[in-house]
């Protein structure tokens, strides 16, 4: 067993994180739980704005990553732009007290009534993925009245190196705009009436952990940014897109600071802002799921602990085969054994981590790390099992920011067909 990720240690033998101890909190909010550190989003999010002084530049979190209100309003606070895929995302952002000048707009299927209500309250840009959506802006505006802005993204056929379900950066992917096409695509964008052309950008994908597709990326878009300036296309955005990798395992992924210093000098003399939109990096480590074990079991060879969460919970052991670290929160003496770690949903694929050498009594404790992205905005209602609560801590404090949902809640919407 690896030593547990800051914020998390163990304090007089129970796991802490920052100094609230998740045993107390499984006491008294129930499992499974998400519990998140204030302090480590906070500081992530200020490693980012702090690494990159040098050049004006804008931080987009990537709601995505993990949506909770009061998460927002605390990047909010902090000056923290944000990257959207949805209007839902965006309502969220508006509700967490985020300023919608800094919002940028991703995502490959924007519809006409996202497009108009992200143009209503004012967002930075669009982040354009097709030519048919830059004329379907183009036409909401003009019957809205205002002017777009709109950025390109561009594929920059770079491979990030990840998961193939989280790299987007080929040119196979259904993201972004080839490369040899995004040049007479920003031309017709700097042409069109109701569209502002006000920057390029990419996204090559999610957990990369080595900084040369970063650059790779990065010197294409600025590359045709050139170009464009060169035919009297100015533009005042670059956006290097998010997928700074985190450590789930054995990872070394680089820092904000390691990242920002191999982007600026790709950018030094030049005007744009640099926007980057980093999600996992900025919750995944800071985040636990709290569950807890119901039986220990044996077929055949193989040996169970079936806990309290399961896939509809964390869903990334089942969708990537993701590898996530698992403590106890009050470690025992005795010989650890191999476990499978599974919840109780009916699907083999319902596993949380395979063949952890743990020493395990029903009724223990488990933290799941690394579960601060891609953990509850993942979660379903599968099997019908009501969604986690959700608890930051701060300062030895700790606040329910969203209670455990209801059976009520569960049914809440459905409805009988009349008798007969
Ligand atoms: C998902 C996504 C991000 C965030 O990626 P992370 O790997 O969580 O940093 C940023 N930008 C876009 C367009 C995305 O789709």
């Amino acid at each position: 067993m690896s030593e547990p990720t800051p914020p998390l240690h163990y304090l007089s033998g129970e796991l802490t994180l920052e100094s609230s101890p998740l045993s107390g909190l499984a006491e008294r909010y129930g499992t499974p739980l998400y519990v998140y550190s204030r302090g480590a989003i906070e500081q992530a999010w200020r490693d980012y704005d702090s690494a990159l002084d040098g050049h004006p530049h804008l931080v987009c979190y990537a709601v995505k990553a993990n949506s909770n209100l009061a998460l927002l309003n605390l990047l909010a606070r902090l000056g923290s732009g944000f990257d959207i895929v949805s209007i839902g995302e965006l309502e969220r952002v508006l509700r967490a007290g985020g300023d919608p000048a800094r919002v940028v707009f991703a995502g490959v299927g924007k519809r006409e009534e996202e497009i108009s209500r992200a143009l209503e309250v004012g967002i930075r840009s669009f982040n354009v993925e097709s030519a048919a959506e830059l004329e379907r802006i183009d036409r909401v505006a003009r019957r809205v009245g205002r002017r777009a802005p709109v950025a390109l993204r561009v594929n920059p056929d770079v491979d990030p190196g990840t998961h193939p379900y989280i790299s987007t950066g080929l040119k196979e992917s259904k993201f972004g705009i080839p490369m040899a096409e995004a040049g007479a695509l920003c031309r017709r964008a700097a042409a069109m009436e109701n569209v502002e052309l006000v920057g390029i950008g990419c996204h090559i994908g999610s957990q990369l952990t080595r900084l040369e597709p970063f650059r790779d990326a990065l010197s294409r878009v600025l590359a045709l940014a050139d170009d464009l300036a060169g035919e009297g296309i100015p533009l005042r955005q670059i956006d290097a897109g998010g997928g700074l990798g985190i450590r789930y395992r054995d990872e070394e992924p680089p820092t904000p600071a390691e990242y920002a210093a191999a982007l600026l000098p790709l950018l030094a003399g030049r005007r744009e802002t640099l926007i980057v939109e980093p999600g996992r990096s900025i919750v995944g480590n800071a985040g636990v799921l709290l569950t807890r074990v119901e039986y220990l079991k044996q077929n055949g060879e193989r040996r169970f602990a079936i806990v309290d969460a399961a896939m509809n919970d964390l869903l990334r052991p089942a969708l990537y085969d993701a590898w996530q670290p698992v403590w106890p929160v009050r470690p025992r003496q005795g010989t650890p054994i191999r476990y499978d770690l599974v919840g109780p949903v009916c699907e083999s694929g319902d596993f949380l981590a395979r063949e952890r050498e743990l020493a395990l009594e029903p009724g223990d404790l488990l933290a799941i790390g690394a579960a601060g992205a891609y953990g509850f905005v993942m979660a379903s209602n599968y099997n019908s099992r009501p969604r986690p609560a959700e608890v930051m801590v701060a300062g030895g404090g700790d606040w329910l920011i969203r209670e455990r949902e209801t059976l009520d809640e569960l049914m809440q919407g459905e409805r009988l067909l009349p008798d007969a």
